[in-house]
């Protein structure tokens, strides 16, 4: 059984992406330019935001989006423990204080709830950072309605969501600003490490331009304090060509996850779409009680899953005992974690690959019975 990776998407767009390398390398010019310039005018086009500004990676893209809607250090900035620890540190690297929100069971997503009885407890926040996690959309509706109460920015995680719309809208256009990942393996993926950020205010654009280099508005001079976080042109190049296809891609995601729906046994738990929402599958994500049995199985089976994410961040070493979280606790990311397992997932994964999963997944819950 194949199981394809980014080396089947190079692949099905190989001469394209070929020619684009070629032409940066010819071009001389390694540094930004309009390589990287075009790539964020097409992905601000694609999100329907007012602009985009390409970064060197997902994590780097939050530090610089948090930067450029004023959070300072000391500040105070909430989001989910169910996340890529990416969110959390990017957090800590902007210096500010993370608190530790707990998700809804349906969704994964950040819980209102839970939100309001965070800022409550932590006196409110400067932002508010939920995550698509998975590629469905967190619930961006309500998060805006708490974060007007409390005057905090948002500020999106979408590293695994890029096309998803929350409410007919895109991912992306909701809060003040949006990260987004294009790792290798994610919806976008480059090859190597890219990011990008979308702005929904033309001013916040213009101060996440200064922050990936330096504060620089003018050549060597800064004018506030940044860092170096510039898209590679080769990677922008790259982008430009697999952004052609994004669209078409998560249709075809679409299209795994409901033949997955369609051929699972009852007992398992399946992804929830909300209504009026649209998932992009970043990952096909399952739920059953004893899931390390499950994933046994499989693998036994020649099959690949992964548990993304094993342990919510609360309960890393690094954060436990350290970082705030709902006063009630975090009961559902760590049930969540506990239960959940991702299968294979991937736009060129084959009808058959898909079938196989699913018929190995009902062996083994026969086999329980
Ligand atoms: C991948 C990811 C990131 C980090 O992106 P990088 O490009 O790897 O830095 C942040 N948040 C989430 C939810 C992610 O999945």
């Amino acid at each position: 059984m194949n199981w394809p990776g980014p080396r089947d998407s190079y692949a099905a767009q190989r001469n394209d992406i070929d020619a684009a390398i070629a032409r940066v390398l010819e071009s001389g010019w390694y540094i930004l330019g309009d390589e990287v310039s075009a790539f964020e005018r097409e992905f601000a086009q694609f999100v329907g935001s007012v602009d985009a500004i390409g970064v060197g990676n997902g994590t780097d893209g939050l530090v610089v989006a948090l930067r450029a809607c004023g959070v300072r250090p000391g500040d105070s900035v909430a989001t989910v423990s169910h996340t890529a620890v990416a969110t959390v540190a990017a957090i800590e690297m902007a210096g500010a204080r993370p608190l530790l929100v707990d998700i809804d069971e349906t969704t994964m997503t950040m819980d209102p709830a839970s939100l309001r009885r965070t800022l409550d407890a932590a006196g409110g926040a400067q932002a508010i950072v939920p995550v698509h996690l998975y590629g469905h959309p967190a619930p961006m509706p309500e998060i805006m309605a708490v974060a007007e109460a409390y005057g905090s920015s948002v500020i999106e995680d979408a590293a695994q969501a890029h096309g998803a719309l929350a409410a007919g809208r895109p991912v992306g256009t909701w809060g003040r600003a949006a990260s987004f990942s294009c790792y290798p393996t994610k919806n976008l993926g480059a090859l190597g490490d890219a990011g990008v950020v979308t702005v929904m205010d033309a001013q916040v654009g213009e101060l996440a331009r200064l922050v990936r280099q330096y504060g620089w508005r003018e050549r060597y001079i800064s004018d506030i304090p940044g860092v170096n976080s510039r898209l590679d042109p080769i990677q922008a190049a790259v982008l430009r060509v697999k952004l052609g296809r994004l669209a078409a891609d998560n249709a075809l995601r679409r299209q795994v996850a409901a033949r997955y729906d369609a051929l699972l046994p009852a007992a398992v738990q399946r992804p929830t779409v909300r209504d009026g929402f649209e998932h992009v599958y970043h990952q096909y994500v399952i739920r059953t009680d004893d899931r390390d049995d499950l994933a046994g199985h499989l693998r036994k089976e020649g099959v690949p899953t992964a548990v993304l994410y094993p342990e919510p961040v609360h309960r890393h070493p690094a954060y436990r005992d350290r970082v705030a979280s709902d006063p009630n606790g975090l009961p559902v990311s760590e049930e969540v974690c506990r239960t959940l397992l991702c299968l294979p997932m991937h736009p060129l994964l084959a009808r058959e690959a898909v079938a196989k999963v699913a018929a190995h997944v009902a062996d083994w819950t026969r086999k329980r019975q």
